[in-house]
């Protein structure tokens, strides 16, 4: 397997979910063994840990200012899905737009681009060992494996929701199909939190789920949309290893926060 750019620039733009903020995207192709790159006006980070960071509603790059880009799991989800790993990403604002809440808007403007085989072997991050991580509720296991996998389980003591399990392979699952529609979501009684946190400001019917006590503001896409998106969440953050893992993932109630935690906790142990 071959390292991958794409074909062509892109550009879209959008609201941001938590700032309510425009922005403008540019996507460019980068030569091999680049990695995937922000910039920021003048500033350019890798988004490689520590230069990404978990928060509690999303996943930010920081910049050697201190400056940062918002809610840029569901970009380099598209990416990292797509088998991408050298592109360079503009973003002339403080958050990536959201569009839908899931990843299809961008997967479909890079397939739309061209995906560029480049003429480099693939990098792949190497797990030599069993890793594990465990607190406040959650807990991740990565085992050493031939390819990257994540088994995902969601668990809620809600009317509406409850437990649910996917799986998702590298190179068997369908990334654009099965991953890249799910749509972010949220609980009813979560919105006057998030909103006196400064969260969620841009948040509306057309860009997340809200799940209430009678069931779901939309209907869904998949019967298990939310677990499938807790999986394109976790290969975006998973992605700040700075190369695909090769390793299977058993996750449990994981969040951004926890995410990058075992990110760092792989990396300071490599
Ligand atoms: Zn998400």
């Amino acid at each position: 397997m071959n390292q991958r750019t794409i074909a062509k620039q892109l550009v879209f733009n959008g609201y941001g979910i938590h700032t309510g903020k425009f922005a403008e995207v540019t996507m460019s192709p980068l030569k091999p063994d680049s990695g995937l790159i922000f910039r920021s006006s003048t500033l350019t980070s890798r988004y490689f840990c520590p230069n990404v960071r978990g928060t509690e509603r999303g996943t930010e790059i920081v910049f050697t200012d201190g400056s940062t880009i918002q809610t840029v799991e569901h970009l380099v989800s598209a990416l990292t899905g797509l088998g991408l790993d050298n592109v360079l990403v503009e973003v002339d604002g403080d958050e990536a737009p959201i569009k839908d809440g899931s990843a299809r808007f961008v997967v479909e403007q890079i397939l739309a681009a061209g995906i560029q085989e480049q003429n480099k072997p693939k990098n792949f991050f190497n797990l030599k060992k069993p890793r594990q991580l465990t607190g406040s509720g959650k807990f991740i296991l990565a085992l050493p494996a031939a390819a990257f996998k994540v088994n995902f389980l969601l668990d809620y003591t809600h009317p509406v929701v409850q437990t649910d399990v996917y799986s998702f392979e590298f190179g068997k699952t369908d990334f654009v199909q099965e991953i890249a529609p799910a749509r972010t979501y949220g609980f009813q009684e979560e919105i006057a939190y998030l909103l006196q946190h400064r969260l969620a400001r841009g948040a509306t019917l057309q860009n997340a789920l809200v799940i209430g006590a009678a069931g779901f503001s939309q209907a869904l896409r998949f019967p298990d949309e939310l677990v499938r998106h807790k999986i394109l969440d976790f290969i975006g953050d998973i992605a700040a290893l700075g190369a695909l893992p090769q390793a299977e993932f058993f996750v449990y109630k994981s969040g951004h926060i926890f995410n990058q935690q075992f990110v760092k906790t792989i990396l300071a142990d490599a």
